[in-house]
């Protein structure tokens, strides 16, 4: 299997040069040069595979540069019962008939994010070290992101994470997750400004091409390829719980922001799986449903992009979402960089041709978007009614999910965290505490390691100099 860029650049490059870069050379984002087709007969025989033979069987077919034996020695030490909390991995779990959470997470820091970063801090120890190569990982959070990240590389040999966070304006759940590490090869910078700053520091670091190669820098952003890859396992993986036999079709909700997640399941549907519709949600940042809605795609200005109860959908443009214009538009490289590098560049939006528009349709994309009051009121409602607690993410996806339940097929929400991250607003719609995961009591209290940092790109590239 060889990989392309969206922006037609027709170089084709195999998995383990891709695995380590960001956009492809031209800007584009990279793409398997076609999805592998799962026929009827695999399809039946992987139906009884556990989680982590069902991820061999994907990744393999997109991975032909790491041999299989050690292939599947770095996907059998990732999905464990032991990092993910049950023999499933991902079990579903149901609201009511016809309607289910499939558990995302249960990993190391309670969000989806887990499921791709942990295979992915094990992928890289395996390319660096086989390169004999180091890579020092920078990267800015607010949240999620940045500690799936630690939590991957922690303790990983020739990796370290220089990660950046605004000073104090993470929930205090987040920054005891993050700050509680003690491994050496992770470094938390608490940035005095806010993720604005943060972010501005990341680009003006890596801007730096002499610093950048010198210290040999590198992201684990959500464009990461293999991120996007080990996102399709569990489509299949909530296909086979929901369903009996391979006749049957299911529709799956995911709450959406830069719209990685989703991708993931265009590119399950693409293999072949019976996916009827992919219901993309989102919260008051809604650029993504009204691209699905209108066909015009408008980022939006920091003025125009919300703080919501949801933070992490809380996006101006969709990162990841190039991708599934590629393959809308026929894989149109042409096409696709008219669009993004001279439209979204110069006007900030495109719509497209009511042509193209129209071909949505056989994606199965539909979409819809939800307000705080909504969550409020599904963050309730799902509770008193089917007894499970949902974080606000959830929660977008399950009130958008009820706007497109179809009698006899089952409709898949993905669980993209615990409500414990975002205790603040279940306080607020059930007026009491969020459940937390017994391994996680008391991490409040825990000694806390990181450096406070002024907002300034040199004090973090001298800081990184000191600590490779
Ligand atoms: C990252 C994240 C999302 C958005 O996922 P995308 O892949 O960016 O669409 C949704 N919910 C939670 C809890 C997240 O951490």
């Amino acid at each position: 299997m060889k990989y392309i860029s969206t922006r037609g650049d027709r170089t084709e490059r195999g998995f383990s040069e891709i695995l380590l870069e960001g956009l492809a050379p031209d800007g584009g984002l990279y793409l398997p040069t076609h999805y592998p087709r799962i026929d009827a007969a695999t399809l039946a025989r992987w139906r009884g595979l556990s989680y982590a033979e069902l991820a061999f069987e994907i990744l393999a077919r997109y991975i032909d540069d790491i041999p299989p034996d050690h292939l599947k020695r770095l996907v059998d030490k990732t999905y464990t019962e032991e990092v993910f909390g049950t023999r499933e991995i991902t079990p579903l779990k149901a609201l009511e008939p016809g309607l289910s959470l499939e558990a995302l997470s249960n990993g190391p820091t309670l969000a989806f994010k887990d499921m791709a970063m942990q295979l992915l801090g094990n992928l890289f120890e395996y390319e660096l070290g086989r390169r004999g190569e180091e890579l020092n990982i920078l990267g800015a959070t607010s949240g999620d992101t940045g500690s799936a990240a630690e939590y991957a590389m922690r303790g990983k040999k020739g990796v370290r994470v220089f990660m950046l966070s605004p000073h104090g304006r993470m929930s205090p759940f987040q920054q005891a997750q993050m700050f509680s590490l003690q491994d050496e090869n992770i470094h938390n910078l608490a940035v005095q400004g806010v993720f604005d700053d943060c972010q501005d520091i990341v680009k003006a670091v890596s801007n730096q091409l002499d610093f950048k190669r010198k210290y040999r820098i590198g992201t684990v952003n959500s464009i990461n390829w293999a991120r996007l890859l080990a996102q399709v396992v569990y489509y299949f993986a909530g296909y086979f719980q929901a369903t009996k036999s391979n006749d049957e079709v299911v529709s799956f909700t995911v709450p959406s922001g830069n719209f990685g997640n989703i991708c993931a399941g265009h590119v399950a549907r693409m293999m072949g799986l019976p996916i009827r519709r992919l219901v993309l949600a989102t919260n008051e940042n809604n650029v993504l449903d009204e691209f699905f809605r209108t066909g015009t795609y408008r980022v939006r200005g920091s003025a125009e992009t919300h703080e919501t109860s949801s933070p992490s959908m809380d996006i101006s443009k969709a990162s990841n979402f190039e991708r599934f214009v590629f393959d809308l538009l026929g894989r149109d490289g042409a096409r696709v960089k008219q669009l993004f590098a001279h439209e979204v560049e110069k006007t900030g939006s495109f719509t497209l041709s009511k042509e193209e528009f129209a071909r949505i349709a056989e994606f199965g994309f539909v979409s819809g978007s939800s307000t705080h009051a909504d969550r409020l009121a599904t963050i309730r409602d799902t509770f008193e009614r089917c007894g499970t607690m949902i974080d606000t993410h959830t929660a977008d996806g399950v009130k958008v999910a009820r706007q497109y339940l179809e009698p006899g097929v089952p409709m898949i929400v993905l669980e993209t965290a615990l409500p414990v991250k975002f205790a603040a607003t279940i306080r607020e719609a059930l007026g009491r505490e969020p459940e937390r995961p017994a391994a996680l009591a008391g991490i409040e209290d825990l000694p806390r390691r990181f450096k406070v940092m002024p907002v300034d790109a040199q004090a973090v590239q001298a800081y990184i100099a000191e600590n490779c």
